[in-house]
C-alpha cells in the first residue's frame, strides 16, 4: 500500500512525496488521516519561523484506525479499537521516562517532537498529518472519537481546544468570575465557550469587529472594540465599568502581543490570575515592558501554559460531544483542500484569505 505525505522542502515549498505505508510495529497505530487542519503555527513553519524546516507538515487531525499494531487493543481511555474506529491523537510523544515526564509534565516531555519534526524520507515517514496515513508511535496517546461530532471541528481537538480546556480548568476560575480574554482567534473563541460552561463572566477583547461577534456566539458576556478603545488606560476604565473598580478576577492572553502581557497585569484584580498563552516567542525582539510590583503589591499569580495533558484531549472530546451544536465550532473551518493543494492552502491561510483551511488528504 502506497501512501503520500506533504513535506516542507523549503521557505514556503511543499513537496509531496510517495511511500509505502509502514507496517504497524508492535504498540504503533497506523491511521488513514481524514481531515486535518492548518493550524497558525503550521503557517509559522512554512514561513521558516521554527525549529522544524523540512518536514511533514500538520498536527490537527482525526482520522481512522487502519492498522492496530501487537498489544493495542484500546485507546488510552481503555474504550476497545478496531480497524475502522475514529480516533484523535495528541500530536506530541510521550516518553514516559524523562524528568518532564517523571514529574506528571507530559506537555514537555523533551521527546515530545522526536518525530514530528522529521523528514519524510526516514522512516517511518508518515510523521505529519498534512499526509494521507500517519504513525501514532507507543506512549502516543490517542482516543476514539465520540458520535456525532463533526470531522471539521474534531480535527482542531488536540491543539487549540485542549489546551485552553488545560489551562482553564488548571486556573482556579469560579462561577461569576469576570475574565478577560486578550485575542479573538481560535484560542480565544475555545477561552470563551469554555469559561461560559464554566460559568464565567467573559470580556472579549480585540481589534476586530467580525471577531467580537463571533466571541458573542462563543459565548462572551461583553466586548471591547479597540478600535473604539485604542489606548490601554481608556481599555482599563472600560473593563472596570464592567467589573466595578476591583476589576477582573482572571486575564487571559492569546493575542500573541508582546504588550497585551504588560496590560493584563494592570488589568488583573488584587489576588488575580493572569493566563500567559499567546506568546510563544523567546526572540528578544519579543520583549516589552511590564512593571514587577504590579506583580507583587497586587499579589498576581502568572501562568504559562504549553500544550496540554494527554487526558485533555479526552475531555475536549467529550466536551464537544456534549457543546459542539451550543457553539458555532463548525464555522471555524470554511474551506477544504487536496494533498495536493496543500501548497495553495498555506498560501491562503497565510493571506487570511480563508479562516481555517482543511487538508482531506485522501480526497
Ligand atoms: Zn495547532
Ligand atoms: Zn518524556
Amino acid at each position: 500500500m502506497k501512501g503520500r505525505v506533504a513535506q516542507m522542502t523549503g521557505i514556503e515549498q511543499i513537496t509531496v512525496k510517495e511511500f509505502d505505508v509502514p507496517k504497524a510495529e508492535k504498540g504503533q497505530v497506523i491511521m488513514k488521516v481524514l481531515k486535518s487542519n492548518i493550524c497558525g503555527s503550521d503557517v509559522h513553519m512554512w514561513e521558516g519561523k521554527h525549529i522544524f524546516k523540512n518536514h511533514v507538515m500538520g498536527h490537527e487531525m482525526v482520522g481512522e484506525v487502519y492498522e492496530l499494531g501487537e498489544g493495542v487493543t484500546t485507546d488510552y481511555a481503555g474504550q476497545p479499537v478496531k480497524v475502522g474506529d475514529k480516533i484523535c491523537p495528541v500530536y506530541y510523544l510521550t516518553c514516559l521516562k524523562c524528568e518532564a515526564c517523571l514529574e506528571g509534565n507530559y506537555n514537555v516531555c523533551t521527546h515530545g517532537s522526536d518525530f514530528q519534526g522529521q523528514v519524510a524520507d526516514k522512516y517511518p515517514h508518515f510523521t505529519g498529518s498534512f499526509a494521507t496515513h500517519y504513525v501514532i508511535q507507543p506512549n502516543q496517546f490517542f482516543y476514539k472519537v465520540p458520535d456525532g461530532i463533526p470531522d471539521n471541528v474534531v480535527a482542531g481537538a488536540n491543539c487549540g481546544i485542549s489546551q485552553m480546556l488545560y489551562a482553564m480548568e488548571g486556573s482556579g476560575l469560579k462561577p461569576n468570575d469576570y475574565v478577560v480574554v486578550q485575542g479573538m482567534g481560535g484560542l480565544g473563541l475555545f477561552t470563551s465557550a469554555i469559561c461560559d460552561v464554566m460559568g464565567a463572566n467573559v470580556i472579549a477583547v480585540d481589534a476586530v469587529e467580525d471577531r467580537l461577534n463571533e466571541a458573542k456566539a462563543f459565548g462572551a458576556k461583553f466586548t471591547i472594540d479597540m478600535k473604539k478603545f485604542p489606548t490601554k488606560e481608556e481599555r482599563l476604565a472600560e473593563i472596570k465599568k464592567i467589573t466595578g473598580a476591583k476589576g477582573p478576577d482572571m486575564v487571559v492572553d492569546v493575542s500573541g502581543v508582546p504588550s497585551a502581557f504588560d496590560e493584563a497585569v494592570r488589568m488583573a484584580k488584587i489576588g488575580g490570575t493572569v493566563i500567559e498563552i499567546g506568546n510563544v516567542s523567546i526572540e528578544e525582539s519579543q520583549c516589552t515592558t511590564i512593571v514587577p510590583g504590579l506583580i507583587v503589591r497586587k499579589c498576581l499569580t502568572v501562568k504559562g501554559i504549553l500544550r496540554y495533558q494527554p487526558i485533555h484531549l479526552y475531555r475536549t472530546l467529550q466536551f464537544l460531544a456534549r457543546y459542539h451544536d451550543k457553539y458555532p465550532f463548525n464555522s471555524l473551518t470554511d474551506k477544504c483542500y487536496s494533498l495536493d493543494e496543500t501548497q495553495l492552502a498555506l498560501q491562503k491561510a497565510a493571506n487570511k484569505e480563508v479562516k481555517r483551511a482543511i487538508i482531506e488528504p485522501n480526497l
